[in-house]
């Protein structure tokens, strides 16, 4: 079902009047994490004024650590469904588990699988019978075709409104978080007719690296970007060094929309 064999042409999923893939460029910007309803409505209008269309942010989050802040649960959904209230914006965060993805899903416009979860085949299963669009990152150390298949998953319960997010692999490189695999644009790209963003956030862990690598993935092919926002990354309680403040992320967006101009 993810081939091109299946069907040629590219995949454009409508969210809400949206449209991901195709010609136009689509981004997702937010904090990492919902931490409180004005650090996310400040969040929201930042990246609203930059020219998002849809607010991420996590309100389950797969920290490393037990101990760091695993997010507002319920109460940071409350808050999203606020901000896209006051600001228009459609809502992407990230559903963890089974359990969950009703309530995500009824306030989500589109659930997203994390990396870490991208081989949890039970989650995938659920989120295909769910309905709702799935944004599904690529696995830490997963191969494309491991990647693909994971798409197949969702979209054998029926649900092809799927979207591909590249997030950046773990190899030997640790100046950066993980290696962000552009080739994984065009390859994927290749071979099947899904929309596929790119994450440079998470790609690199690093905010200087986010501008360049936005730039190189629109140069790529990308149909969109995810990047993280944050009012002030110095006090975000999760993946701040990575976090652009709203004046960067408004920079970028100029930026980038130079380069779609010259496709
Ligand atoms: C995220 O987008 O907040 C996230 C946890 O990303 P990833 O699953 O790519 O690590
Ligand atoms: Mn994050």
């Amino acid at each position: 079902l993810v081939g091109r064999e299946f069907k040629h042409e590219d995949s454009v999923i409508d969210v809400g009047g949206v449209p991901v893939g195709g010609d136009g460029l689509v981004v997702m910007a937010g904090p990492c994490a919902v931490e409180s309803r004005e650090q996310l409505l400040e969040s929201a209008e930042a990246v609203k004024a930059g020219g998002a269309q849809f607010l991420r942010g996590g309100a389950y989050k797969p920290r490393t650590s037990p101990y760091s802040f695993q997010g507002l649960e319920e109460k940071g959904l409350e808050m999203l469904a606020e901000a896209r209230e006051k600001t228009g914006l459609k809502i992407v965060t990230e559903v963890v588990d089974i359990q969950s993805v009703p309530v995500v899903c009824a306030y989500a416009d589109v659930v997203q699988v994390g990396a870490r979860n991208m081989q949890n085949f039970q989650l995938l299963k659920a989120v295909g019978k769910a309905g709702k669009p799935v944004l599904l990152k690529r696995g830490i150390a997963a191969t494309i075709n491991e990647w693909l298949n994971a798409a197949e998953y969702v979209m054998n319960e029926g649900n092809y409104s799927v979207i591909m997010c590249e997030r950046g692999i773990r190899t030997f490189e640790n100046f950066t978080r993980n290696t962000l695999d552009l080739s994984a644009v065009a390859a994927v790209k290749s071979v099947s007719h899904l929309p596929v963003i790119v994450d440079p956030s998470h790609g690199t862990g690093v905010w200087k690296l986010v501008r360049p690598m936005s730039r190189a993935a629109v140069a790529a092919g990308a149909d969109g970007l995810m990047i993280e926002v944050h009012p002030n990354p110095a006090e975000a309680l999760s993946d701040g060094k990575q976090s652009l403040t709203p004046e960067n992320f408004a920079g970028l967006m100029r930026e980038v929309a130079g380069i779609a101009n010259l496709m």
